[in-house]
């Protein structure tokens, strides 16, 4: 049984309730105090009787929180948090203000197994999944530090997909009406691309919005890129697609970091029109973030601007994602790059 009670859905706390002999919409309460008022002990959901307390209390039940450690703005106006965990890990979350919008960038796991060569978490040693509290207690402290939060982008440290089952957990609590309640089409997932993790989400109840990082349009190219490719070719990530986008009908946005001389040449911008004709899909070209050690370069504005063009003149929709919060490297790629040792 659960014992952090920010793990649990709805349905599960009305168990534990009933468990100890009291009414399921008790639970209720339970909910509500964890996931909009941010309680941290089960003292302070005062509606609940006193007994149900102890008796919570003495078999264990506990409320979890993730500590602020640091925070740093940039003149952009992101802002970047870090978070220690109960077992000293840190994991870092990302806050982008875009004309009175802001869209949380969150983290799903410390450091992260799929070492892509561009990206400072992934030079970084995986320690562990992050558990669904870790995850929504990421929202509601930005919340309370930064106000307001519109959309989720779960593109921070990790991938999503490697910890299926907190992450899905995590997108049904923010998404609860007696919760964060984040409209589930402004939840996005990213993924760099799991086959049966995303056949497993086309199968689930709940769709946010899915976005596959391929950052190559062939093979080759991919695996200077992306260790994850040596076990998945491309082909294999597009059937997955396809399933995908047959079950649920959903758009699903393609992120492609431009690097410079490795995948961003007239040829290669051919190349992923070819690869993605017929697909409802629409693609998110990110500025490459250099972070100490990197051996890549970012692609130049003039290089970006000629590839969208490319895919834009052949009817994909495309935009150009500008590098934000560089100075305090929290842009795309770099977080964790504070930890990594100069080389
Ligand atoms: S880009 Fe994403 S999947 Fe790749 S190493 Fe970085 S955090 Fe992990």
């Amino acid at each position: 049984m659960e014992k952090d009670l920010k793990n649990c859905t709805a349905a599960e706390l009305a168990e534990t309730v009933e468990s100890f002999g009291h009414r399921r919409f008790l639970a209720g309460y339970l909910f509500t105090f964890i996931h909009q008022k941010h309680v941290g002990a089960l003292d302070a959901v005062t509606p609940l009787p006193k007994l149900l307390r102890e008796q919570l209390a003495a078999e264990g039940y506990t409320i979890s929180g993730i500590a602020l450690a640091e925070q740093h703005h940039d003149p952009d106006g992101t802002t970047k948090y870090v978070f220690d965990l109960a077992d000293g890990c840190r994991i870092e979350t990302v806050l982008l203000r875009d004309d009175g919008r802001n869209t949380l960038c969150l983290s799903t796991q410390a450091g992260c197994r799929m070492g892509c060569t561009f990206c400072a978490t992934g030079q970084l040693k995986f320690q562990r999944n992050l558990t669904c509290g870790e995850i929504v207690d990421q929202v509601y402290h930005a919340q309370r530090l930064g106000g307001k939060i519109h959309n989720l982008v779960y593109m921070g440290m990790g991938e999503p997909l490697d910890n299926f089952e907190n992450v899905m957990r995590s997108v049904e609590l923010l998404n609860h009406e007696k919760g964060a309640n984040i409209g589930i089409r402004h939840i996005t997932v990213s993924t760099c691309g799991l086959p049966g993790a995303i056949r497993k989400l086309a199968a689930c109840a709940l769709h946010p919005r899915l976005a596959v990082s391929l950052h190559a349009p062939d093979d080759a190219t991919r695996h200077k890129l992306m260790r994850v490719s040596q076990k998945y070719a491309l082909a294999e990530i597009l059937a997955a697609i396809r399933d995908y986008l047959e079950k649920t009908s959903r758009r699903i946005t393609i992120e492609y970091c431009l690097i410079h001389k490795v995948n961003d040449s007239d040829a290669q911008a051919r190349l992923l029109i070819e690869l993605l004709r017929g697909l409802k899909t629409n693609v998110n070209l990110i500025e490459m973030n250099p972070f100490d050690g990197c051996p890549f370069e970012p692609s130049p504005p003039k290089r970006i601007r000629a590839f969208a063009g490319i895919l834009t003149d052949a009817g994909l929709e495309t935009v150009v994602r500008f590098r934000r919060g560089r100075s305090i490297k929290a842009a795309c790629g770099q977080l964790g790059a504070t930890r990594l040792k100069p080389h």
